[in-house]
């Protein structure tokens, strides 16, 4: 069966060395929505066979921001699935066990080089204006003579013996690749073990194969995993030309490979910390929606088919369950992408525009300060954010927006103040205090100080605004004063005259 007749299976496969990374994120979006589209299954894999770097810690951050974006894997550590365990560092047997396989056919060979060495020999091929390849000083060592120096003591790694031929690559997104003969030097499969390394290792009589690496435990998990497609960066590309010469060693049949546009920071360089935020969780902790910031991720390196009409209105705005049920691998781009920050917080600004108010107010809950929570009901807290959407494109932006309109001692500045110095500013507060008298409704307040006043405009609106807020900009005025009660417009409108009179306006 060719591999794409088969059922679909993809993966991710973070190393958890760090935070997720939005690339990280785009990556794992492009194979959860792949999987969905396709009904095929999505595979989580931890690749943590770099000891020094990866961590627990880091490997529960990745798997609890995946959860928060909400593209929980189908099979994976913490889910399970018939080809358990998915974390690398539980395969180590599977590893060495298909390492030896290769050392067996003569596909690789033992390297007692050095990292010094190896990298001396690079520094000086670099030089000379060389690719550095590994130049073969123990690819003629005996198999004999080899097992003989490790009983011995010396400690050495796998390398692969590659063949003199070109490889290719039929890419999905960059379409047909050759890697000329040359490209490639022998590589490593394994590493030598450290001396702790050696100490821990069980001594079974058998020579010990080293230390796998990325390049080769992912092959042996790809197909192992049955891994039909793999979606991933194009900083990829040379891996997948030494993993293709390993897929090749074992005879096995490849899955397809698509290979993604290159995401660059505004300044068109690699998006690093450098030209903005780069972890998931950052985005995330600043009030970015999982939707909006998965929408935003899915159009960097990749278009939805023509013709498709999202719910939203907005051809850009497609939501999860929408793009999943358009996505194509052939709308991967080549172009390198983009990441445009005010994109993204107009997107994100669109989805908390879009969200109905008890949804908007549930979102933001966890956002909204002590202060905030306490001095509004759910009910009217969910009638402010409505009514502030539009001044906000991130859920960490509610509170700034919301501070003028607590009880808190307003800030009258000599600007605030001078408004009132004019005839339509004393008349206007004089029409003001007297209205809060009555009992009439708040919302129609502004108009009947317009008739009372005779003003209109910014001539009445600005020093209403003024008297009650101390902001010169906001939303509809009727809907503040309800919101705010009148008990509250008369408290700071008195606190407002107190200031005048002290200051002899
Ligand atoms: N662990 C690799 C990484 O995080 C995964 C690469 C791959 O998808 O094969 O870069």
């Amino acid at each position: 069966m060719s591999a794409t007749s088969k059922k679909v299976r993809v993966r991710f496969a973070p190393s958890p060395t760090g935070y997720l990374h939005v690339g990280g994120v785009r990556t794992l979006l492009f194979n959860y929505l792949f999987a969905k589209r396709m009904g095929g299954t999505l595979v989580l894999r931890i690749e943590d066979t770099d000891q020094a770097r990866s961590t627990r810690a880091s490997e529960k951050m990745v798997l609890e921001d995946i959860a928060q974006l909400g593209m929980s894997p189908d099979e994976g550590p913490l889910q399970g699935g018939p080809h358990a365990p998915y974390r690398q560092s539980d395969r180590m047997a599977i590893y060495s066990e298909h390492a030896r396989k290769l050392l067996e056919q003569d596909q690789a060979y033992f390297c007692f080089c050095t990292a010094e060495t190896i990298s001396q020999k690079r520094e000086a091929a670099l030089k000379l204006g060389r690719v550095p390849h590994y130049d073969g000083t123990c690819a003629r060592i005996s198999r004999t003579e080899s097992e003989s120096r490790i009983r011995n003591g010396e400690r050495a790694g796998l390398r692969f013996r590659v063949p003199a031929r070109p490889v290719v690559l039929e890419d999905a997104v960059r379409g047909r690749i050759e890697f000329a003969v040359g490209t490639v030097g022998d590589f490593m499969i394994t590493r030598s073990p450290t001396p702790e390394e050696m100490a821990k290792s069980v001594r079974t009589g058998e020579i010990d194969v080293g230390m796998p690496v990325y390049n080769f435990c992912c092959v042996i998990d790809d197909y192992l995993m049955e891994i039909t497609h793999v979606i991933r960066g194009e900083d990829h590309l040379s891996n997948t030309a030494r993993q293709l010469m390993v897929y090749e060693g074992f005879g096995w049949s490849k899955p397809v490979f698509a290979h993604t546009a290159m995401v660059l920071g505004s300044d068109r360089q690699k998006l690093s910390k450098r030209n903005g935020d780069v972890s998931a969780r950052d985005y995330l902790t600043k009030g970015y929606l999982p939707e909006a910031l998965l929408n935003f991720l899915a159009l960097l390196g990749w278009w939805p088919p023509q013709g498709v009409q999202p719910k939203s209105g907005h051809p850009e705005v497609l939501g999860l369950q929408e793009l999943a049920q358009v996505f194509d691998l052939s709308g991967l781009q080549k172009a390198p992408a983009v990441f445009d920050m005010q994109k993204l917080a107009w997107m994100n600004g669109f989805y908390i525009k879009s969200m109905d108010k008890l949804e908007r107010l549930k979102q933001s809950q966890s956002f909204l300060s002590e202060p905030v929570l306490k001095r509004w009901s759910a009910d009217q807290l969910a009638e402010w954010l409505d009514m502030l959407q539009g001044d906000v494109s991130t859920l960490g932006e509610w509170n700034a927006q919301l501070e003028p309109y607590l009880d808190e001692a307003l800030k009258w500045t000599p600007e605030v103040l001078v408004q009132f110095q004019s005839e339509s500013g004393r008349t206007v507060l004089k029409a003001l205090e007297t209205d809060l008298e009555t009992s009439a409704p708040l919302k129609e307040l502004p108009a009947r100080v317009g008739k009372t006043t005779g003003f209109k405009g910014k001539n009445l609106f600005m020093p209403l605004r003024l008297a009650v807020t101390a902001q010169s900009h906001g939303p509809e005025l009727g809907r503040v004063f309800e919101l705010l009660g009148r008990e509250v417009m008369k408290h700071r409108l008195n606190e407002l005259q107190i200031v005048l009179k002290r200051q002899g306006v």
